[in-house]
């Protein structure tokens, strides 16, 4: 059978054992290109989280006690079961989120490539010292985990986001409580079948299950140490007040509004193609999406470029993910979709232009939308501003790169920007001029590698220490620093100490 013609058990996974969800309500969880319900969430309580929090506390010193190159050996089988079950989760991927395989397989990869670098834990767990500060005194700093933590995931990345932290937090020796989105909760189920096939410890990884309730237990519980939140900006906002104000480490990382600046002397016949996945890939469900593309120039340039994308986009074929020729696939939900059609019917009275309108349903059946594209934005429209997290591009059109800048500055959000231009100059003046925390030159979807932090800056993120790379390390670990000196003369204490020859080595 099919992945898509599947339905699936959802369970909670607390200190090691798959729980039934009797007795909890539920929410169903939809194949967003049918609309048919594949699986039921269910929504724990606090109950739950308090139950997965002791699970993880008992775990604890036990974990964190294993010498960090076997944790990291344990990252390397995940690793290498995850390369196995690649094309398994891509399809889960496509059949509870939606998106198209090439997305789905390009989201996989880059969850294993944090698990790539967490394996390298016994390098970056490596504290910094400094000898001699005084005579015969070193100074020296040790990491060490923090306890139990935990992270609640978004849905547009079901497989990726949960990727970011576990591996990080459990390699650096904490142990791990995820909240899937109660819409996309499937590949965590397989994540957690994975962790055990490859020996991770009961306790160590936990599952609970839920929406609102639960997360409000996890930052409200004492015993949990630090959060690790992706979703929206409101949801970020509260889960940052809320679990600092609960005494937790907290990093929150939030929506996006994204520009795409287009200069006159842009590549068009490149750009056009990459401003259109950009805007229209994962259906424009990604915090990483160019949702306005600001054209430099005459008006004549700004023409041809909006007429090049606007033929670009209306020739996408919109279907399901799982078949092969689709490139607009469906949104998350009806009640979403609804959400942004409300947008477009908004620019429009605000005076955009609608060039392109995919409000009317190109096909039947999942939660399908045509590609729009709303020209002649202006910076007061609330179009402009707001993130509407679906496949509408607004178009704004200004003289210079300075007006570019100002107008994308303006923005609340700090998530991404890209420039596509051949000048050196352009994209020096617009990098020390720019607020955001993720470029990309000539490149759409300015994603991070592992490897470096997932960077996004004002109202894209809540907290000091960003999501992978060392902030991702730094994030799960604490430090000891020790100042040393010792009295005894070498000679007095020698005869105590056996050296490998004298112990026959
Ligand atoms: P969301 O905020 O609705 O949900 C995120 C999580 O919060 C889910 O686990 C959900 O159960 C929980 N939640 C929802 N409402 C809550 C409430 N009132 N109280 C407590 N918890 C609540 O986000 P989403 O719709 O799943 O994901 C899309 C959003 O995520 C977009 O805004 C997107 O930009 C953002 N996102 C940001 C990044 C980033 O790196 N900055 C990455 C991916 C997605």
């Amino acid at each position: 059978m099919q992945t898509h013609e599947k339905t699936f058990r959802v369970r909670n996974f607390i200190g090691g054992r798959w729980e039934e969800h009797d007795g909890l309500s539920a929410e169903p969880v939809y194949d967003p290109a049918t609309g048919r319900v594949i699986a039921e969430t269910p929504l724990s309580t606090r109950e739950e989280v308090d139950r997965a929090v002791r699970a993880a506390e008992e775990a604890f010193p036990r974990w964190a006690a294993t010498p960090v190159v076997e944790r990291a050996r344990l990252l390397f089988r995940f690793k290498m079961l995850l390369e196995e079950r690649f094309e398994e989760l891509r399809d889960l991927v496509t059949l509870e989120n939606g998106k198209d395989a090439k997305d789905a397989a390009g989201e996989v990869r880059r969850g294993i490539e944090v698990v790539e670098f967490a394996c390298g834990m016994p390098t970056l767990l490596m504290g910094e010292t400094v000898r001699d500060v005084a005579r015969g005194i070193d100074n020296v700093s040790w990491r060490y985990p923090l306890g139990v933590v935990a992270a609640i995931a978004p849905f547009n990345f079901p497989c990726m986001i949960p990727l970011w932290t576990l591996p990080v937090a459990i390699g650096a020796g904490n142990t791990y409580i995820l909240k899937p989105s109660e819409r996309t909760p499937l590949c965590s189920q397989r994540l957690g079948e994975l962790l055990i096939e490859a020996g991770l410890p009961e306790g160590v990884f936990n599952i609970v299950n839920g929406a609102r309730d639960a997360v409000n237990g996890i930052l409200e519980h004492p015993g949990i140490k630090a959060v690790s939140f992706v979703g929206s900006k409101p949801v970020a906002e509260h889960v940052y007040r809320t679990g600092c104000a609960h005494g937790k480490r907290v990093q929150a990382l939030a929506g996006a509004k994204n520009s795409m600046i287009v200069m006159p002397d842009a590549v068009l016949e490149k750009a056009v193609p990459n401003i259109i996945s950009s805007a229209y890939g994962n259906a424009g469900e990604r915090c990483l999406a160019g949702s306005v593309l600001v054209a430099v120039g005459s008006g004549e340039e700004q023409d041809r470029l909006v007429r090049k994308v606007r033929e670009a986009a209306a020739s996408l074929k919109v279907g399901p993910g799982y078949e092969e020729e689709s490139e607009l696939t469906p949104l998350i939900r009806d009640s979403h979709r609804e959400r942004v059609k409300s947008y477009i019917d908004l620019g429009e009275e605000e005076g955009a232009e609608v060039v392109l309108d995919g409000r009317e349903p190109p096909r039947g059946g999942g939660f399908f939308m045509g590609p729009t594209i709303l020209d002649r934005v202006t910076g007061e429209m609330r179009v402009a501003r707001e993130e509407i997290f679906g496949p509408v591009l607004s178009v704004v059109r200004v003289r210079t790169l300075d007006e570019a800048i100002e107008f994308t500055n303006a923005s609340p959000f700090g998530n991404a920007c890209s420039i596509y231009t051949e000048s050196g100059a352009a994209v020096r003046h617009w990098r020390e001029r720019i607020e955001a925390g993720m470029l990309g030159v000539n490149v759409g979807v300015a994603a991070p590698m592992a490897f470096f932090p997932f960077n996004g800056i004002k109202d894209s993120f809540y907290g000091d220490l960003h999501a992978t790379g060392k902030d991702g390390v730094r994030f799960f670990t604490e430090n000891k620093v020790e100042i040393s000196r010792f009295f005894s003369d070498p000679d007095d204490v020698m005869p105590a100490v056996a050296y490998p020859e004298e112990a026959g080595a």
